[in-house]
């Protein structure tokens, strides 16, 4: 039974280990593009994406957010099927790698490789990445990971080896058969360079944690996180299960035609995973097609850095439209790209606001003043320019143009080359100069403006239904502003100049991308310090390097040190809600500023407090600090430390403080250590 040309695209699924961030949302979006073009054309689609939740990692982080990895892995995948819901992804399907429909495709995976005989028992001794959850050859106990730079561990385990080395052979036809398995050039080439290095066999199972899917036969082992994972893209779509239904379904959409994924996990998609299959005799997916990175404002976004931008922030301000237009316009697909606020709102402007938004609501407003709202008839005798034609033979090569780009994955060429056509039709507007032959008399010139009306509306059409599956919210609303109804209704693969019904209605017409002015830009950034903010005060969920060095920083209550973040810093008589979240507007209570130690000394009967005497800009005060064990008297003298100006006085042994100093808590002892600034800052300096 054919039920017409099917088209499965996947996005990796995401790590549960990290909240949803801009390049999670990049990928994500990229795919809801292509998946909305294919269904658009036609094609029965499946768009498949969902959460990782599997591994070392997990099990860590949620012993350290004092949960169980279940709940952990809960929480962040609602969090990313929230992000995904409110850009209004089109996807098919979210997979869970904890749901019962996956476990039972991946142990099925594993019976079908044993049969196979692809698998078998082995010792390994040597440096692991946990971060990674890699094994590092290369390495020596003590070593860092070449990859990420944290400390390997040692490790010794009996584990179960997949026969990768046999694959390679296999492997390197197939990337020799069938170019376009790997895209782009450049990752093929890296692909095939590695597995012509030599393949080893690869580790498929630990028996050092739980948190996973047991080893058919022997639940002490469970499944390398990795084999778990890629098979999720076979068990979405039924692969292993005894549902009928299920079976039909994987009949119908394995193999993938497309696993979009980022660069930095080409190897585990063009060379594990392809070997996996073959071993299990199963189809191969179409291509692997990976993705930059996204930086931002030039540099890498990591945790580390603190650099990472949500989506929800530009979606919060421009739209979702004004993101994925920009992400898919600006990035060449493939290749870094960077991102910042300015060029967002620059980006809106130019080409949304300005190019599309204006002849979106120029057009339909004269053809509302003018013609009553309803479609005019162009002539094809009278007045008729050559003006015209040009225009329309430059809306029929767009037309295919786009397509050929757009399907080559070259988003950015392909909304080029539909912008290059209302730049040109803005400029036909302006020499026809139709408010103008509005105001003459006569049949001629009445011929005239239905002529330059139409054009103009029919390249709105044209340009609205190839640009739909990369801004599908705003083109949404000009096609019904252009009376055509619901544009998911419509037929892409019969797009062709002339199918705007003449005398056809208008619907409402009404402006669809306001203008965004420089406080945009503003909003974005506060938006983003603000949930960063919000982040480490919460502390809960996914632990980040820097909210797992906070937590550990909890300064004795007798003492004055306060760890930096601001959840320690609560003015008295502030409580804090419930949920121990608060708002920007309680933490704004909280004064911080720079100061300047003008005199330290200890104080007789204490061996942790000592007297600083401490010049804020405004005054000097006195405030006492348990940081005795941790700085001598006269070492602080001239330096600069951030202290709370707003605390209420306090007495400790006998001497009032006014103020306490924000230091971090160190290491197992709790040892204070200064806040500190690496740019030199003025005394008296607000933190905000
Ligand atoms: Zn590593």
């Amino acid at each position: 039974m054919d039920k017409g040309k099917k088209f499965y695209i996947t996005t990796p699924i995401y790590y549960v280990n990290a909240r949803p961030h801009i390049g999670h949302a990049y990928t994500t979006l990229v795919c809801d593009a292509v998946a909305r073009r294919k269904r658009l054309l036609g094609y029965d689609t499946y768009f498949l994406t969902g959460t990782d939740e599997h591994g070392q990692k997990i099990e860590r982080s949620a012993t350290a957010a004092a949960t169980t990895p279940q709940k952990f892995a809960d929480q962040v995948a609602a969090e990313f099927r929230r992000l995904f819901d409110r850009m209004n992804i089109s996807y098919s399907d979210f997979i869970r790698t904890t749901e019962p429909r996956h476990k039972q495709g991946v142990q099925e995976l594993w019976k079908r490789l044993q049969e196979k005989g692809f698998i078998y028992k082995g010792t390994y001794t040597g440096q692991y990445c946990v971060y990674d959850e890699a094994y590092v050859d290369s390495a020596k106990p003590g070593d860092p990971c070449p990859d990420c730079g944290r400390i390997t561990e040692t490790v010794s385990e009996e584990n179960y080896y997949f026969k990768l080395s046999a694959m390679a052979e296999q492997l390197l036809k197939h990337y020799q058969q069938t170019p376009d398995f790997i895209r782009p050039e450049t990752r093929r080439n890296e692909v095939i360079a590695f597995v012509k290095g030599g393949l080893r066999d690869l580790s498929i199972s630990r028996s050092t944690f739980k948190w996973g899917i047991p080893v058919p036969g022997d639940p002490k082992h469970v499944i390398y996180v990795w084999l778990d994972a890629l098979s999720n893209y076979a068990t979405a779509v039924g692969f292993g299960s005894k549902d009928k239904d299920e079976q039909q379904k994987f009949e119908r959409y394995w193999p993938a035609d497309v696993h979009m994924i980022g660069k930095e996990i080409i190897r585990f998609h063009c060379v594990y995973w392809p070997a996996f299959l073959m071993a299990a005799e199963l189809p191969l997916p179409k291509a692997v097609i990976a993705h930059g990175w996204l930086l931002f404002e030039e540099s890498k976004m990591s945790k580390s850095r603190g650099n990472i931008v949500r989506a929800e922030t530009v979606i919060d301000v421009l739209g979702n439209d004004a993101l994925r237009y920009f992400l898919l316009r600006e990035i060449v697909f493939g290749q870094d790209g960077s991102f910042s606020f300015d060029a967002v709102v620059q980006r809106y402007n130019s080409d949304l606001a300005n190019d599309l938004g204006n002849l979106s609501s120029r057009t339909l407003t004269m053809i509302n003043r003018y013609f009553g709202g309803s479609i005019p008839y162009p002539s094809p005798l009278v007045a008729k320019k050559s003006a015209d034609d040009s225009v329309r033979e430059q809306a029929q090569a767009t037309i295919v143009e786009f397509s050929e780009l757009f399907d080559a994955y070259q988003f950015s060429r392909a909304l080029e080359s539909a912008w290059a056509l209302v730049g040109s039709v803005n400029k036909y507007l302006v020499e026809e100069e139709p408010w103008i032959v509005a105001e003459k008399e006569g049949e001629e010139n009445k011929a005239r403006l239905a002529t330059i009306l139409y054009t103009a509306a029919e390249v709105l059409r044209i340009v609205t239904a190839l640009a739909h599956p990369a801004i599908p919210e705003s083109t949404a609303k000009i096609w019904n502003q252009l009376g055509l109804g619901d544009i998911d209704k419509f037929n892409l693969a019969e797009l062709k100049w002339g199918q705007l019904p003449l005398g056809g209605k208008l619907g409402k017409v009404e402006p669809v991308f306001p203008r965004a002015d420089k406080s945009a830009i503003e909003r974005m950034q506060r938006m983003e310090q603000e949930r960063a903010l919000e982040k480490e005060r919460t502390g809960q969920a996914p632990q980040t390097e820097s909210a797992a060095a906070s937590a550990a920083a909890q300064s004795p209550a007798t003492t004055a040190p306060a760890a930096p973040q601001p959840a320690a810093v609560t003015a008295p008589g502030a409580s804090a809600p419930a949920d121990s979240k608060i708002s920007i507007d309680d933490f704004l209570k909280v004064e911080m500023r720079v100061g300047q130690v003008k005199n330290a000394e200890r104080v007789k009967g204490a061996d942790k407090l000592l007297r600083l005497e401490v010049d804020i800009g405004t005054e000097v005060r006195q405030v006492v600090a348990g940081i005795a064990l941790a700085y001598e008297p006269e070492k602080l003298i001239g330096r600069k430390v951030v202290i709370v100006a707003n605390l209420a006085p306090r007495k400790l042994r006998g001497l009032e403080s006014n103020g306490m100093i924000v230091a971090a808590s160190a290491g197992d002892q709790g040892l204070p250590v200064l806040a500190s600034f690496l740019e030199d800052v003025p005394i008296g300096a607000k933190l905000k």
